[in-house]
């Protein structure tokens, strides 16, 4: 049986639903998302019931994460079906902030990190992208005070970026990271994946077919650069113009030339149509 989350959009009532969640030292679990959710963001509120007593959604299209160019307007915002699959999940509270309240008039602060914010990945396709999302993820945090916070591990960089913030602000969160959910056929699932064309949406395991390849091949001893430059065809064959390719250190994201450097996690970003996707996987 689902029962209604209760639904706040004012710091005053989130002060007060809060009061009622947190009494009796209830843990509390934050999932962070934009809406237009998918059974990626229903695998993280899953997880936050399994790890925490309570949990809390935040649905907010974070206008400082996106440039000028990015998809802003244009965004999914489907917040009656988002309502409907957060209460069927029996989430304790959704924080549904408007733009105002989160950047009031005056608002001039921002949240800069460096490490895996800084190594030549989102960070250099999407500039203004982690400063926006650290500040966000940052106030979040101060609102909420969440013991834990989930995060997917699709947006890969993200996650390390975030969980490096907490630890380094001592936030006192926890941040745990969450498997990629897929559809059948491998693409990752997206809010961005209903802007695809049929047509671009048939090419678009591509993308996970090419990375998966790479990560076997380099897993049986093959070296990196002839593994990647094979994912790299099969992804452009698909019809996508790569923004990166790359193996990285899984915990730093720094670049590495072979296996023996560390564990390594293969992360893609590429555009087909208008569409820009990202994946990665383990190897
Ligand atoms: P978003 O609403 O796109 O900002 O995503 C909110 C959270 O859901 C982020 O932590 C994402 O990494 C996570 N997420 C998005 N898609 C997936 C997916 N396919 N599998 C797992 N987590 C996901």
């Amino acid at each position: 049986m689902s029962r209604s989350p209760v639904i706040v959009r004012t710091l005053p009532a989130l002060r007060r639903a809060l009061d009622t969640l947190r009494s009796r030292h209830a843990s509390l679990a934050l999932v962070p998302t934009m809406g237009a959710l998918h059974d990626g963001h229903v695998s993280l509120v899953r997880l936050a019931k399994r790890r925490a007593s309570k949990v809390a959604v935040s649905i907010f299209v974070n206008p400082a994460q996106f440039a000028p160019n990015e998809d802003f307007a244009a965004y999914p915002r489907t917040w009656k079906a988002d309502l409907a699959r957060l209460a069927a999940e029996n989430v304790d509270l959704i924080w549904n902030p408007d733009a105002k309240t989160m950047y009031p008039a005056g608002f001039a602060s921002k949240i800069l990190t460096e490490g895996p914010a800084l190594v030549g990945l989102e960070d250099w396709f999407r500039p203004q992208f982690f400063g926006g999302v650290t500040t966000v993820v940052g106030k979040l945090f101060a609102q909420v005070r969440p013991d834990l916070a989930l995060f997917g591990e699709k947006d890969f960089q993200q996650l390390r970026v975030v969980t490096r913030m907490a630890r380094d602000l001592d936030l006192g969160v926890k941040v745990l990271g969450v498997q990629i959910v897929r559809e059948r056929d491998g693409l990752a699932m997206s809010s961005r994946n209903r802007y695809l064309s049929p047509e671009h949406r048939g090419s678009a395991p591509a993308l996970y077919r090419g990375l998966k390849k790479a990560a076997k091949r380099i897993r049986g001893g093959d070296k990196l650069a002839p593994a990647l430059a094979e994912a790299a065809a099969t992804i452009t064959a698909a019809g996508f113009k790569l923004d990166y390719l790359e193996a990285r250190h899984a915990e730093t994201l720094a670049p590495i030339a072979s296996r023996k450097d560390g564990p390594i996690r293969l992360l893609v970003a590429a555009t087909i149509g208008t569409t820009r996707l990202i994946d990665n996987v383990a190897v």
